[in-house]
């Protein structure tokens, strides 16, 4: 490719990377240790550390935002399924003289049903290691009930 890739994009931090790695396995990245299997965030596909065969996405599309929450392990096919490239038109004087890559990202279609109202918290002993997993029931902050009140509660 001729084209060179925006210059805002920066990769994420191989801490930030590691990090994310071990959140998709499902274990705790503040215990320091690593391990070399992860999965894919959407397929559950196995993988592992320098392979090669996963990416780490920036979630919310923008490639100058590095954070933590942005950074998404998810397997080649996935990120491609969530990529959509397309081919536009460059013209100068009303003629077209090439074309550019589009890149859009079409999102991701699990995020969905992410929303559950449960979660696992793991159990911990005395030393602090884990000795298992409960399940707890999420409560879900109240809904605002109406627009008109809050707008209401404006014009005071
Ligand atoms: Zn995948």
């Amino acid at each position: 490719m001729f084209l060179p890739e925006k210059k805002t994009r920066k990769p994420f931090k191989t801490s930030t990377k590691k990090t994310e790695w071990i959140l998709a396995t499902g274990k705790n990245p503040s215990s320091g240790k690593f391990v070399k299997m992860s999965k894919c965030r959407e397929c559950g596909m196995p993988l592992t550390w320098g392979d090669r065969k996963y990416d780490f996405d920036h979630k919310d599309n923008n490639p100058a935002n590095n954070s933590q929450s942005n950074c998404y392990l998810v397997c080649k096919s996935c990120h491609g399924n969530a990529t959509l490239i397309t081919k536009r038109k460059r013209k100068a004087l009303g003629q077209t003289i090439g074309y550019e890559t589009v890149k859009r990202k079409v999102g991701y279609k699990k995020s969905r049903k992410k929303t559950r109202n449960t979660k696992r918290v793991p159990i911990h002993g005395v030393f602090g290691e884990i000795t298992g997993y409960r399940t707890v029931k999420i409560r879900k902050p109240k809904a605002v009930k109406s627009r008109k009140r809050k707008r209401k509660a404006r014009k005071k």
